[in-house]
């Protein structure tokens, strides 16, 4: 669903991106890390079209959700009426706009404050609502930018079961960006390391799922060093 060859990025004369290379494929899900700074965030925006001077090769078939790293919710939207905001320009009758946030934030675990307004959020429901938003577009390549930092502990790991079981229904490409290793073996079938612009190392973790990440013990040494 992504297919990326030799994108370089730059903003001023600072190049961030720099003769990358990265494929994603239906229903694969990959895991990426970095350094504060690498680039992340640019390379999902521009695999997200918004951000559209680069050169190379961004090529992406299908719909694209993005969750950003800060949820951006509309303050004078209710909850619902933000997870639909996709919705429109994929043609989506409004008359279904209710019933689908509504599934899309029972499937969240917000089915309660459809009707709240975003800033009587806690930040960990603000980016499940992200989420929702996310999910609702039904993406065939679906863009993580660390959804889970704001979360305590045990609303992460009940993310991360929630996310696992929505790919595995939906079966979208995946993008997810995250800081940490763990959450990263646990979920991808891939997991790639970004710096210096491009992808400098890439490992499967295999097995078969629930994973164990404490299995990767090679793998934690060399992305941390
Ligand atoms: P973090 O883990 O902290 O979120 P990141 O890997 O997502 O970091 P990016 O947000 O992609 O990093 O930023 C990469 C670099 O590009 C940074 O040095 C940042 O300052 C720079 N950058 C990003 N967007 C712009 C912009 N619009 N104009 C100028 N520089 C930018
Ligand atoms: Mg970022």
């Amino acid at each position: 669903v992504a297919d990326v060859a030799n994108l370089t990025k730059r903003f001023g004369d600072r190049t961030v991106l720099s003769g990358l290379d990265l494929t994603i494929g239906r229903g694969e899900f990959v895991a990426l890390l970095g350094r504060s700074g690498s680039g992340k965030s640019t390379l999902l925006r521009v695999l997200a079209g918004l951000d559209g001077a680069v050169e190379g090769k961004a090529d992406v078939h299908g719909t694209v959700s993005v969750a950003f790293q800060q949820p951006r919710l509309l303050p004078w939207r209710k909850v619902w009426r933000n997870v639909v905001l996709g919705l429109r320009q994929d043609g989506v009758s409004k008359s279904r706009n209710r019933a689908l946030a509504d599934r899309a934030l029972a499937e969240v675990h917000l089915g309660e404050h459809a009707d709240d307004w975003p800033l009587t959020l806690s930040g960990g429901e603000a980016q499940r609502v992200s989420l929702a938003r996310a999910l609702v577009r039904e993406p065939d390549l679906l863009l993580l930018d660390e959804p889970f930092g704001a979360l305590d502990a045990l609303t992460r790991i009940a993310m991360h079961r929630l996310v696992e079981d929505l790919w595995r229904r939906h079966l979208p490409g995946v993008l997810l960006v995250t800081h940490d290793v763990d959450e990263a073996l646990l979920l991808a079938d891939r997991v790639l390391v970004l710096d210096g612009g491009r992808i400098i190392a890439e490992h499967r973790p295999g097995g078969s799922r629930p994973r164990n990440p404490a299995d990767h013990i090679d793998v934690r040494r060399r992305v941390l060093a």
